[in-house]
Order: structure tokens, then sequence, then C-alpha cells
């Protein structure tokens, strides 16, 4: 097992916070009860999950009755969709975006084929949707919108409330996939026409293995997994105490230090992207540079494979990501970049850093020292690199 690496992966996920962890240590080993149970030994950690639940409201200006704790990100997106779908059986039509996560395009795609009609937006080479395409494509018969606060791969932040708008105006339900935003900037959902929200524990220093559902409240959804009557009849299952009071002192931690996180990875982050485009010819970034989250810098190295820069780096004990798959033994940039249009030989060489807290000065030295040779050792023996260059 490899222990010290430089870790800038994390919009795949984080490392668990000490204070986190603390946290969980009682839950795992003194008090492991049953919530549901009428013994106090038991019944005692009910009162745990409501405080964890007010800490996961407070970050997110919503009320604790409208936190639903789940298992990940994955599971919140496909409750909030086909719990929604299954309370308007009158209604087929879903509309999303052509760069979201597999957790809504791979539930669209089986939706499509059982029945239902789903409009994927498109976006400019910048990332960003258009407006006028979300209001054109609005139907009667749209249950549900579903767009992603930031986007994973290039941290692009859509305009939220612009969408919201259009959606209520139009009388459809309004999901946010926010894994990758809660934590990372701030969201208010008082004053917000967000009526679902998804968000992921092991995205902001909790474990994985939790998520919640935002349900404003009012709003009519039916579960998606049942059984007993956890979380309100919500969410069924016996509740994973220690990972759920782990999610609320990493919310308790986000809402405490955001602003000054978010300065300091900025930073590092500015650091490291303006280095490397200074220190590396054909070298760009992906996707707009303002409204976009802090942490996250995607850049296309043109001419070479994003896979082997990461092998590289890796030798190095650089921890990071491209988005290219391999799929049927090749390698298919990803659809992300696709969507924005970047072309095939620098969406193929695109690579993400993403930064956290735990990140530090001597870390970005390191990446800005090896890159430079990185890349030239790859492009010398690249086809597609051109003869002059
Ligand atoms: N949505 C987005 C935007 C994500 O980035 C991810 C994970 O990377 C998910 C959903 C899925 O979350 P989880 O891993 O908790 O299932």
């Amino acid at each position: 097992m490899i222990n010290k690496a430089i870790y800038v992966d994390n919009n795949a996920t984080t490392p668990i916070a000490p204070e986190v962890y603390q946290e969980m240590i009682p839950y795992l080993t003194q008090y492991y009860g049953n919530p549901s149970s009428i013994h106090t030994f038991g019944g005692q950690l009910a009162s745990k999950i409501d405080e964890a639940r007010q800490k996961v409201a407070d970050l997110l200006g919503a009320l604790a009755t409208e936190i639903v704790f789940t298992s990940c990100g994955t599971e919140s997106d496909n409750a909030a969709i086909l719990g929604i779908l299954s309370s308007n059986p009158s209604k087929k039509h879903i509309i999303t975006t052509k760069v979201e996560h597999p957790a809504i395009l791979n539930l669209c795609q089986h939706l499509e084929k059982n029945g239902y009609d789903v409009t994927y937006l498109s976006v400019d080479r910048s990332g960003a949707l258009s407006l006028d395409e979300l209001q054109k494509s609005m139907r009667p018969d749209t249950a549900i919108v579903s767009v992603m606060y930031a986007n994973n791969e290039t941290g692009v932040i859509f305009p939220i409330e612009q969408i919201g708008r259009i959606v209520k105006s139009r009388g459809s339900m309004f999901h946010v996939d926010a894994v990758q935003a809660v934590g990372k900037i701030p969201i208010d959902l008082s004053k917000s026409s967000i009526d679902l929200l998804s968000l992921s524990g092991h995205k902001l220093h909790a474990p994985k293995g939790v998520g919640v559902l935002y349900i404003r409240r009012g709003t009519m959804i039916r579960p998606f997994i049942i059984g007993g009557h956890q979380e309100r009849g919500r969410r069924a299952g016996t509740e994973n105490i220690a990972s759920i009071c782990a999610l609320g002192k990493a919310a308790e931690l986000a809402h405490k230090n955001i602003a000054d996180e978010n300065n300091i990875v900025r930073k590092m982050r500015d650091r490291l992207e303006k280095g490397l485009l200074e220190r590396i010819p054909y070298t760009f970034v992906n996707g707009d540079t303002i409204n976009r989250l802090p942490n996250t810098t995607n850049i296309s190295f043109e001419y070479i494979e994003g896979e082997s820069i990461l092998l590289l780096l890796d030798q190095h004990g650089i921890c990071a990501s491209s988005g290219s798959a391999c799929t049927s033994g090749s390698l298919q940039p990803s659809h992300v970049l696709r969507s924005m249009g970047v072309p095939f030989t620098a969406a193929h060489g695109s690579v993400r850093f993403s930064l956290s807290r735990y990140n530090n000065d001597s870390e970005i030295d390191k990446i800005l020292e090896v890159m430079p040779a990185i890349i030239s050792k790859l492009r010398a023996i690249s086809p597609y690199t051109p003869k002059a260059k």
C-alpha cells in the first residue's frame, strides 16, 4: 500500500477530516444501538442523528426536516428523479444536460428505454448552458429538470437561480446535483428555487457511504427505498449513524471555514494553473475560468493522452485524474469535454487537478517541477505532435 501521496484528486473523493474521524469513533465502538429501539441505549441515538441533520441544514440554509440522509450522491440523484416521476405519472418528460454525472445521465438513458422522453441541453465551448434552449425545451408534461450545480470535471458552475426561475415559472420540479458544490461554495436554499438537492459526504471530508437528499417542504415525492419508517418514511433502512454524525461534523466545519478555505485553495489552484500554462506550450484551460469552483482546474496538454500523463505523475506519487475513459479497449475522451467542443487531440490530453484544504504550497511546487519534463517526454514520442513543435 502506498501512503504518502500528493493528492490532487479531491473531486473524486476527499480525505476524512481528523475532527470528522474523531466524531465517528464512539458510534463505531461504544454506541452501536439502533436509533429505532425503545431502550435508551439505542433510542438516544435518534437525537444525535437530528443534531447532524441540523448541521447539514445550517450549511445549506434549509430546515432540518428538509434533510433526508441517504447512502451516497448517486442514491440521492436517483431518489429525486424517480421519486418525482412516480408522484407525477402523467408527466413523461425530463430535462437535463449533456454534461451531467453518470448518476443522472445513465438513469435518464434507462428511463428513455422505459417510456420517458429526455431532453439533453447542450453547452458551449466554455461549458455554459443556453437559457434560451432551456426555455424552448420546457413542456407542459416536463416533470422535472435536473442540472448539476458545478461540473465534476471542469468545475464550471451553472447559473442555478436563473435556471430555477425558468423551471418554476413553467410549473416543473427543479432538482440540482450539488455533489461537487456543497462545502466548496456557499449555498443558501432559503432564498432558492431549488426543490430537491443532492450531496455526498465523501466530497466534503466525510466518509464514503453517506449522502443527503434535500427535499423542500411541501414537495410531493414518493420514497425511492421502501421499508421501515426511518427518515420520516422518506428513506427506509437502519441509519448509518457513524457516517451521519460524521457528515454533520463535516458540514459544521465547512459552514465555519468555507470563506477562508476558499481563498487558500483558490490561491493554490491559480498558482498551479498559471505555472503550468507558463511553463508548458500548447496548453489551455477547459471551461469558464470565472464561474468555476475554487478548487478545480481542467487543463488540456495538446497532442498527448491524459492517461499517460497520469501514469507518469503517479511515479512521482502525484494523484490527479483525466476525463478519458477506457471503453472497449480504446480511450474515449470525456463526454463533458466533447460536449463543450474541445478538439479531439486536446480533449484526450486533459488532466483534472482538484485541490482541498489539505494541500500545501510545496505540493504545488512539486507538481510544477515535474510536469514540464513529463509533457516533453510524452510529446517526443506522440504521433500527434506536429513535426515542427
Ligand atoms: N454527481 C456528481 C456531480 C459527482 O461528481 C458524483 C461523484 O463523483 C456523484 C454525483 C456521485 O456521488 P457518489 O459517489 O456519492 O455516489
